[in-house]
């Protein structure tokens, strides 16, 4: 059957339409059907996929580490609110060390997100097999930056804090600052919604070609699950707790999927035209 459409072969890169699915690349002899296969990630070689396997494993501890920081930030923000409450009653009290405090918490979290936007960074490497329409291919800049970004405007909400605070300790914070602030903070939130989206979007076009179905199907349920458990859940506190807990059981069957993928990579010879 001749193949209709383009497609160059795997491992010589040469044109192949016209030519007939079950023959041989006249270039290398590599055979057609191969290249008609979506390319496995292990089929670039065990370097490649140590690298997705490092960038899976900075994911995973970054977003464990995110959390842990959040749930500290968060349990700090309330007891900033409380002292804030009990100083105003006194008049205007001095406020400012636990704020700076719960800014220096901040900042620690925008470093774990720094960590995860470097591990998907690795993870979305470009193969450096010839074939370049991979499913995903085209999310890869989208997940760099978007997930770089979301790192950065939660570093610079935290700098932002730890400014106005240190500067006016114990004064009241001008409306326009106050407008500012908000600001970024919303900035930051459509920046990460938008990161999670693309990010969970390449691992389900990544999934199916390390094999990895877990993560597959993970993917497929948590890019739902997920938003609705950080807006409805937030109601019942424990939702978004849920929702990091299940990106990481993902990021774990990530781990597993890849680490199988580097064993195979490993046992494997690269392709040669007797293969
Ligand atoms: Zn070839």
């Amino acid at each position: 059957m001749p193949i209709t459409w383009p497609v160059a072969c795997r491992r010589c890169g040469y044109q192949l339409m016209g030519l007939s699915s079950d023959g041989v690349c006249p270039e290398c002899a590599w055979p057609v059907a191969r290249s008609l296969l979506e390319p496995m990630v292990a089929e670039n070689g065990p370097d490649f996929v140590r690298c997705l396997l490092t960038g899976a494993s900075r994911i995973f501890w970054g977003t464990l580490a995110a959390a842990v920081l959040n749930l500290a930030g968060s349990v700090l923000g309330i007891a900033v609110a409380v002292t804030t409450i009990a100083a105003s009653r006194q008049g205007p009290a001095a406020v400012g060390g636990l704020e700076i405090f719960s800014g220096l918490v901040g900042l620690c979290t925008a470093a774990a997100y720094g960590v995860v936007a470097w591990g998907w960074w690795m993870l979305t490497e470009p193969e450096p097999s010839r074939l370049r329409d991979v499913p995903g291919a085209a999310l890869r800049p989208w997940v760099r930056w978007l997930s770089l970004s979301a790192a950065a405007a939660s570093a610079f909400s935290s700098l932002l804090t730890i400014a106005l605070y240190g500067s006016s300790a114990g004064a009241v914070v001008s409306g326009a600052v106050a407008a500012w602030a908000m600001l970024v903070s919303l900035l930051s939130l459509v920046v990460l919604i938008a990161a999670f989206f693309t990010q969970v979007l390449f691992l389900k076009a990544l999934a199916p070609r390390i094999p990895s179905p877990a993560a597959a199907q993970w993917a497929s349920v948590l890019i739902w699950l997920v938003p609705v458990l950080v807006t409805v859940g937030s109601c019942f506190i424990v939702g978004p707790l849920i929702a990091t807990a299940l990106q990481l059981v993902m990021y774990h069957a990530l781990r597993t999927g890849l680490g199988q993928a580097l064993a195979a990579a490993r046992a494997t010879p690269p392709p040669g035209p007797d293969a």
